[in-house]
């Protein structure tokens, strides 16, 4: 049996967007599920889109999401170079073989030849096939700045897809695909059928998009008298709302710039994963070991996954809460750093822990801390018509809320020992003595100490504030009203 082998094989050119994302994590949960190999190979031979500082990128992302690979760059192996363009000698061995077995040619044809037959075609609303147009005497010899276009030999093809099923595809989608193009560097088409078959590749899976193409690289195949590997289709990521492909402009964003928002990589790799498979059962929340022992090909779906960044978020804060609840605040609270707003710099760790403890279970993202905890490292800017115009209050005088407040500030004072079960026990003893509703009484004390449009349970807050910035606050407000 032969080792399973995968790859996921990025062109760098810049932007990762979430389908190529999904592209590595299945290839990665299969090979690790058969103990099997994982290659990362760079496709870079598309000169003018290679954009420098794409690979780190893409090893940085594949790192944060705890992909590793067993070949390729950094780690290097037997099969290498991973990057194509450092292959170009071996692409040119290829061709010639095929050249000298009269399956490819070097051809000359001006590109405004070219556009002129396709042209042509358009006018008279048929398909443009180059074969049609070949050149009638064929140079069968490798040329320096000529590109080289495979003969094609055009008939049925029939083979299966892992995802999609039973294909067949006819003649006419079959053409005289270029192989080396005239700057020396090899097509997609060509260099990725030498190059999976070198590196014993035994499963292909990428993108749908692709599967138009499988007809001319299965011929690619035959010419070579290689063994085609399972190919796996992948199906289309959707834009949030039609039937469109998602693009950059539906919103989503590069897989760095959710990680720089604060979402985890566990639950990138979660909601990814699960964006086209499941595993046929209601769970949603999966780790990564759990997603390398349930993943299986025929549970890949084959319409489209929709992309739906509200399920990025909440499978977030799912996380974000199995992280506290399971690895405790401190593995958290490891995670936190570089999300605090800034003035939580001027607080103690142990603080901001306790912060975090308290609000942890209301965060989509890491990136909330900035905006829902400053006023635990800070005193807010008293805003009164945030608590005038408060759906509770906004029936209360200016006197009845000046006197509410001091009847709490007084009551709170009271406290010895100040903590979350005492400051509870006095708070409904204040209800009871102000006969005033929790929603009226809380909300006031709750926003004259954060004014900020949410905080945790009222108890806790003042906890973490503690007695003296609780009671000053306050004491401020009713000074103000
Ligand atoms: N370089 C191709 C891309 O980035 C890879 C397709 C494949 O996986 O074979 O789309």
């Amino acid at each position: 049996m032969k080792t399973i082998t995968t790859r996921f094989a990025p062109s760098p050119t810049g932007y990762i967007h979430i389908g190529n994302v999904r592209s590595a994590i299945y290839p990665y949960l299969l090979a690790r599920q058969n103990n099997g190999r994982m290659i990362l190979r760079i496709e870079d031979t598309d000169r003018e889109r290679y954009v420098e500082g794409a690979t780190e990128l893409i090893e940085d992302t594949l790192k944060w999401l705890g992909l590793d690979w067993d070949e390729g760059p950094i780690v290097g192996g037997k099969n290498g170079p991973y990057f194509q363009s450092e292959r170009l000698d071996i692409y040119h061995t290829w061709v010639k073989k095929l050249i000298k077995e009269g399956r490819a040619y070097a051809d000359s044809t001006p590109p405004d030849k070219i556009d002129e037959y396709r042209q042509q075609c358009n006018k008279q609303k048929v398909p443009f096939l180059y074969r049609n147009f070949r050149p009638k005497n064929l140079d069968f010899e490798f040329k320096e700045g000529v590109p080289i276009r495979f003969l094609s030999n055009p008939k049925e093809r029939k083979w299966t897809d892992a995802v999609m099923g039973e294909m067949t595809a006819g003649p006419e989608v079959q053409d005289d695909i270029i192989l080396i193009k005239k700057d020396g560097y090899p097509t997609y088409n060509f260099a990725h059928i030498v190059d999976d078959a070198l590196m014993g590749v035994t499963h292909v899976m990428r993108g749908v998009e692709y599967l138009s193409s499988t007809p001319n690289y299965l011929a690619l195949y035959e010419a070579f008298g290689l063994e085609v590997p399972v190919l796996v289709s992948l199906p289309h990521i959707l834009a949030p709302t039609g039937n469109k492909k998602l693009g950059k402009r539906d919103g989503a964003k590069s897989v760095t710039e959710y990680r720089d928002d604060g979402i985890l990589a566990e639950a990138m790799l979660n909601y990814l994963a699960c964006l086209g498979w499941n595993d046929g059962t209601e769970q949603e929340i999966y780790t990564k070991t759990e997603l390398i022992e349930r993943f299986s090909l025929d549970k890949i779906q084959t319409s489209g996954a929709r992309y739906d960044e509200t399920k990025l978020l909440w499978m977030n804060g799912q996380w974000i809460r199995r992280i506290f609840d399971k690895d405790g605040a401190r593995a958290l609270y490891d995670r936190t750093i570089g999300f605090w707003p800034e003035v939580a710099e001027k607080q103690t760790e142990e603080y901001r822990l306790k912060v975090l403890s308290i609000i942890y279970d209301r965060l989509k993202t890491l990136g909330d801390l900035r905006g829902m905890t400053e006023y635990f490292f800070k005193d807010p800017e008293i805003d009164l018509e945030m608590l005038k115009n408060n759906k509770f209050l906004k029936k209360m005088s200016e006197a009845e809320l000046e006197d509410l407040l001091k009847t709490a500030i007084r009551t709170l004072d009271d406290i010895k020992d100040w903590n979350p079960d005492n400051l509870q026990e006095v708070l409904n003893q204040l209800l009871t003595e102000t006969n005033k509703k929790p929603a009226e009484l809380f909300s006031l004390i709750r926003i004259a100490i954060s004014f900020a449009p949410f905080s945790p349970a009222l108890n806790l807050t003042l906890d973490v504030l503690g007695k003296d910035t609780s009671l000053a606050r306050l004491n401020a407000v009713a000074r103000s009203i």
